[in-house]
C-alpha cells in the first residue's frame, strides 16, 4: 500500500471505525455554525468526526467554508477528515483536489453508461490519489426519485450487485457507497426497507479491500441505523438527521432573539443533535 494512505486521516478513520465496528457520522454543512456545531459535538464526545460538502459550497463559498473546516478540523483534538460528497464534473474534482484540502472525494460519475462511469472515475481516482486524496464511488445507483418514492421493482433493478461491487473496488477508490435499498432525499410513509441480505452479499464481495459508506439516512431511525453499522457501514452520511433541530430553531427564533443568540443557539442545536447520533453510531468515546 502506498504510504500516503497510511498518514491519509479519512483513510485512517473509517480504517479504525471498521476494526472497531462502529460507525462514523459523515455530516454534510452548510454554513459555519454547523462546522462549529459538527466540531463541538465531536470533541464533547470523543469521537471521530467526517465533515463534507457537496460541490455547491466550493462555488457558492470559493472554497472558504471547506478551508474554514479544513482549519478546525486541524484544531480539532479529535480525528476529523474533509470530504467532497457527489462530485460529479471533472472539473469540480480537479479544482477541489488542486487547490482545497480535502482528504477525500467522492467521485460521481454514475450519470454516465457503466463503461464511461468506470473509465472516467478510474482515471479522477488516480488524479485524487497522485495528490494524495482518498475517494468513494457508487456503484448502482441510490435513487431518489420524486419524494424519494419508488416501487419496489425500481429499486431493485438500481442495486448494487457483487460483479459492480469488482469492478468498482478495481477503479482504486477507498470507500463504496452501496445502494440496497437506500435513496436520497425522503422516503414517504412506508420508511425505509432495507435489503440487508443484498448488503451482506456486498459485503462479502469486497472483501475487506474497501470500507462502505451509507447515503441516504433522511428519516432514519436509531435502530435502523444501528443494524447498518452491525452490518458493517462505517461512513454514515447524515444531512437532516443532525440538522432539522438547527433549522427549527431558526425558524421559531429569528426575529426574535439577537443574531447573536439565535447564532450561538444554533451551534449548540447542531451540536446536540451530533452527539445523539454520534451515540447511536458507536463513535462517541473512541478518540
Ligand atoms: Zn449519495
Amino acid at each position: 500500500m502506498a504510504s500516503w494512505r497510511e498518514n491519509n486521516k479519512h483513510i485512517r478513520i473509517l480504517r479504525d471505525a471498521e476494526a472497531g465496528k462502529y460507525g462514523v457520522i459523515a455530516a454534510i454543512a452548510y454554513n459555519i455554525e454547523q462546522i462549529l456545531g459538527f466540531v463541538r459535538a465531536a470533541e464533547t464526545s470523543r469521537s471521530p468526526l467526517i465533515i463534507q460538502f457537496f460541490p455547491w459550497a466550493i462555488i457558492a463559498t470559493e472554497g472558504l467554508l471547506v478551508r474554514t473546516a479544513a482549519d478546525a478540523a486541524a484544531r480539532a483534538s479529535v480525528p476529523i477528515s474533509i470530504h467532497l460528497d457527489h462530485a460529479q464534473s471533472e472539473d469540480i474534482i480537479k479544482v477541489a483536489a488542486d487547490g482545497l484540502p480535502f482528504d477525500s472525494i467522492m467521485v460521481d460519475m454514475s450519470h454516465y453508461a457503466k463503461e464511461v462511469n468506470l473509465q472516467k472515475t478510474r482515471e479522477l481516482v488516480d488524479y485524487c490519489n497522485q495528490r494524495q486524496i482518498a475517494t468513494e464511488a457508487e456503484p448502482g445507483r441510490i435513487e431518489g426519485g420524486e419524494d424519494g418514492v419508488m416501487d419496489t421493482a425500481g429499486l431493485e433493478a438500481c442495486m448494487t450487485t457483487p460483479e459492480e461491487v469488482d469492478e468498482f473496488v478495481d477503479t482504486g477508490v477507498d470507500a463504496l457507497a452501496p445502494a440496497f435499498g437506500n435513496v436520497h432525499g425522503e422516503y414517504g410513509s412506508r420508511g425505509p426497507q432495507l435489503d440487508f441480505e443484498r448488503f451482506n452479499q456486498i459485503r462479502t464481495q469486497v472483501r475487506g479491500r474497501v470500507r462502505l459508506a451509507l447515503h441516504g439516512t433522511n428519516g432514519f431511525s436509531p435502530e435502523i441505523l444501528k443494524r447498518c453499522v452491525e452490518a458493517g457501514v462505517s461512513k454514515i452520511n447524515v444531512n437532516k438527521l443532525v440538522l432539522e433541530d438547527y433549522y427549527e430553531h431558526l425558524h421559531s427564533n429569528a426575529g426574535k432573539m439577537p443574531h447573536t443568540q439565535l447564532f450561538e443557539e444554533g451551534i449548540q442545536k447542531v451540536a446536540d443533535q451530533t452527539m445523539y447520533w454520534m451515540e447511536v453510531c458507536g463513535s462517541a468515546g473512541k478518540v
